[in-house]
């Protein structure tokens, strides 16, 4: 008789619910392969501004590497706090309304576990982050996808959206700027949304983990529209703007009740936000704003040269306004989106994500991330399109 438990009493039911990222299935093949260029990962090849790796290291000179409060140092919290008013006029209490977490991941994941009932509907736009319906799922909630094309740049319809509202559903979640589209959505396409949320008495969970990478266009944060303080979980963090995917902080604000109960959560399974991460965040808003915009300024030339250099290749890709991904369609080639993605690393040494993995309205498209250097990106374009000539559909 065998002493291991089999792997079907051993997993939940709601684990085998969730399935491995796609995004992760590439990432093992690359690291497989020389030579590759990679335009797969959605993360700055910026390191951390040196003042606030040297802020960090400073604070361990002086022994910092305790906890923190479970709601993350009231320092950090005050001074976002500060950020949020004076970037979107939003007053939040430092002391009740806002939360560090490690990371918007772990965000995204409170949001969901604090607020949703087993059964309840949380609208999502399609495609969008992978990390979305996993964590909805994993709170016994039900995602709802709303379809999105490139007809509309991959923006979300209010209209949409209410088509979907049935007596289950609870929330919306949105994220934009967004990834993988770069989809950037204006006031009054937003303003749109809350009307709906208000008309059938509905959370937004906003993820803002991009506002700061927008290009010509302004960022709306959701939570400042008329109305949508009280309704909205707004989530952001440092790990893109700020080059600090590896310090893992991000933040949460909103109404005090829901912020305590994701905050009862963090409390029993993370218990706080590494404090050489909150540290190095600290200085990120106190100094780091001519950083951002210096590698803002260096994304967008980038952005600029792919776009033009993937629709000159024949794949068709729509201007993105934020974030720092592209989104264009792989349909001339005839190839599903795995397809395309499989073959080009393979043939070309090129990796991109395909769009399927961030649901079913991605498919036909690949998400190629720009937050690497222009060389890399002209000549990851220059094997792309040796890859599409020999793979044009006649
Ligand atoms: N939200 C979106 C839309 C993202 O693209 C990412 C990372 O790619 C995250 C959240 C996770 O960010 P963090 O590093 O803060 O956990």
């Amino acid at each position: 008789m065998s002493i291991v438990p089999s792997t079907r009493n051993t997993v939940s039911q709601r684990m085998r619910q969730v399935s491995k990222s796609g995004i992760r299935r590439f990432f093992d093949l690359v690291s497989s392969l020389e030579g590759v260029i990679s335009l797969g990962v959605g993360e700055p090849d910026f390191v951390t501004p040196w003042h606030i790796r040297e802020a960090a290291i400073y604070s361990l000179e002086r022994g910092y590497t305790m906890y923190t409060s479970n709601l993350g140092m009231l320092e950090l919290r005050q001074e976002l706090a500060h950020y949020l008013h004076t970037a979107y006029g939003l007053d939040y209490d430092p002391k009740s309304e806002m939360l560090i977490t490690a990371g918007v991941s772990e965000g995204l994941d409170l949001a969901m576990r604090a607020t949703l009932n087993p059964g309840e509907e949380v609208i999502l736009p399609d495609p969008s982050y992978v990390a979305y319906i996993p964590c909805i799922t994993l709170a016994g909630g039900i995602p709802v996808s709303v379809p999105t094309s490139p007809e509309n740049n991959f923006e979300v319809n209010a209209s949409d959206i209410e088509a979907k509202i049935t007596e289950q559903t609870k929330a919306i979640l949105i994220g934009y700027p967004a990834n993988p589209t770069g989809a950037v959505m204006n006031k009054e396409q937003l303003a749109q949304i809350a009307e709906v949320a208000k008309r059938h008495n509905l959370l937004v969970v906003s993820d803002e983990i991009y506002a700061r990478l927008v290009y010509g266009v302004e960022h709306t944060c959701f939570a400042a529209l008329p109305g949508m303080r009280e309704r909205t979980i707004l989530l952001g963090g440092f790990s893109k703007a700020y080059a600090m995917t590896g310090w893992r902080v991000g933040y949460a604000a909103g109404r005090a009740e829901i912020i305590e109960a994701m905050a009862r959560i963090h409390q029993y399974t993370m218990l706080c936000a590494p404090i050489m991460g909150q540290v190095a965040a600290t200085e990120a808003l106190k100094a780091g704003g001519e950083e951002v915009k210096r590698m803002l300024e260096e994304y967008d030339r980038r952005r600029r040269v792919m776009v033009k250099g993937l629709n000159e290749i024949g794949l068709a890709c729509f201007e993105p306004r934020g974030a720092f991904y592209t989104f264009p369609s792989v349909k001339i080639t005839g190839l599903s989106s795995e397809e395309f993605a499989e073959r080009l690393l393979l043939e070309e040494r090129v990796a991109v994500v395909p769009g399927s993995a961030f649901g079913q309205c991605g498919e036909g498209y690949i998400r190629c991330c720009y937050a690497t250097s222009l060389g890399e990106i002209e000549e990851a374009l220059r094997r792309m399109g040796r890859f599409v000539e020999r793979h044009r559909l006649t």
